[in-house]
């Protein structure tokens, strides 16, 4: 038997003044509901007084629930890993039969997760809930930007779709959590993982909260690169444009040399003044074949990642309130 019900995942980067709210919210929410529940706390590298924060969680819950039917677990990283290696850290150390993903920063509401493990329990049937947002909370620009973003990944991607408007926020049964733990990438796009994954999902709206203190870690940049990790993660399809490219080309100059003999030359008996197209078209392929040049290097700069086999995080201090 599992030692609990649902363990929830909570990957935190710089969270100080959010650590305690949440941790009263979850208790909050959860106790008294008879599920047994442990807080997997990930503190990913904060530079802040999050581990501290969270140290004495654990010491707290150690002495007010020796019993075990609720704990809290500290897996504390060297540096910060990202998001993704918070969630991977998260699925080989949680103990419950289901297990949940859910921000710090109180954007999302345990009482969702709560409902999300209620419809796990009531529909065996089911395998995974993911929260999608009903309304999106964010700027113009950006909402159109993320998509253009799905479309470009779901046009693409050669195994899977994401269905927009759907994030980490998720309940899963440990099936899947083990699902996700044979994949040992190092470059994680949990949205598509979980796609990948495949299982039986049902979709469940909410809101997105404000956050409760601090700012999201999400610049525009970093958001593109992470776009462009996700699409280059799920599909190959760049790849092998090189070679319509390369055969439209063929073709084309072709029949050109097959016009410039026989109509200009043999025809029309002309001499041809080719200098223009001549410097467009060296130029034009000169371009092609640089850019199918980045992205094959784009392609191989994962590759070289993915070889080296590094580990996905690593562990600088631990804590359990069970022991
Ligand atoms: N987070 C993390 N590592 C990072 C960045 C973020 O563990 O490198 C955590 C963060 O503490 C929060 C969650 O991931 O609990 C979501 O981050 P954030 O609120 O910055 O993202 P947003 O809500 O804007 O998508
Ligand atoms: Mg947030």
């Amino acid at each position: 038997m599992d030692a609990f019900d649902l363990s929830l995942i909570v990957p935190c980067y710089n969270e100080q003044g959010n650590i305690l709210p949440f941790y009263d919210l979850a208790r909050k929410t959860l106790d008294g509901t008879g599920v047994r529940y442990e807080l997997v706390f990930i503190d990913d590298g904060s530079a802040d007084g999050t581990l501290e924060a969270l140290k004495s969680l654990c010491e707290r819950t150690g002495e007010d629930a020796p019993a075990g039917d609720r704990a809290v677990q500290v897996i504390s990283f060297s540096r910060n890993f990202g998001k993704e290696s918070a969630i991977y850290a998260g699925l080989q150390n949680a103990r419950g039969a289901c297990l949940g993903i859910i921000d710090a920063d109180l954007q999302q509401d345990p009482a969702i997760a709560l409902e999300m493990y209620r419809y796990l329990q009531d529909h065996s049937d089911c395998d995974m809930v993911a929260a999608y947002q009903e309304q999106r909370r964010e700027g113009a620009l950006l909402g159109w930007f993320k998509r253009v973003f799905y479309r470009t990944f779901n046009a693409t991607a050669d195994e899977i779709s994401l269905p927009p408007n759907m994030s980490d926020f998720r309940v899963f049964r440990r099936i899947v959590a083990d699902a996700l733990l044979q994949m040992p990438e190092y470059l994680r796009f949990s949205k598509g993982l979980f796609s990948w994954v495949g299982f039986k999902m049902h979709a469940m709206p909410y809101t997105v909260r404000q956050r409760h203190e601090g700012k999201s870690t999400w610049s525009f940049p970093r958001l593109m690169k992470y776009a462009m990790d996700g699409i280059l993660s799920f599909t190959t399809w760049p790849l092998k444009m090189a070679k319509w490219i390369g055969g439209i080309s063929f073709v084309a100059a072709f029949l050109y040399l097959l016009y410039v003999l026989v109509v200009d030359y043999l025809i029309r008996g002309i001499a041809i003044p080719g200098y223009p197209t001549l410097v467009c078209l060296i130029l034009l392929f000169g371009g092609l074949q640089l850019l199918v040049l980045g992205i094959m290097g784009e392609y191989m700069a994962r590759e070289y990642l993915e070889v080296k086999r590094r580990p996905i995080y690593l562990t600088r201090e631990r804590y359990d309130s069970l022991s």
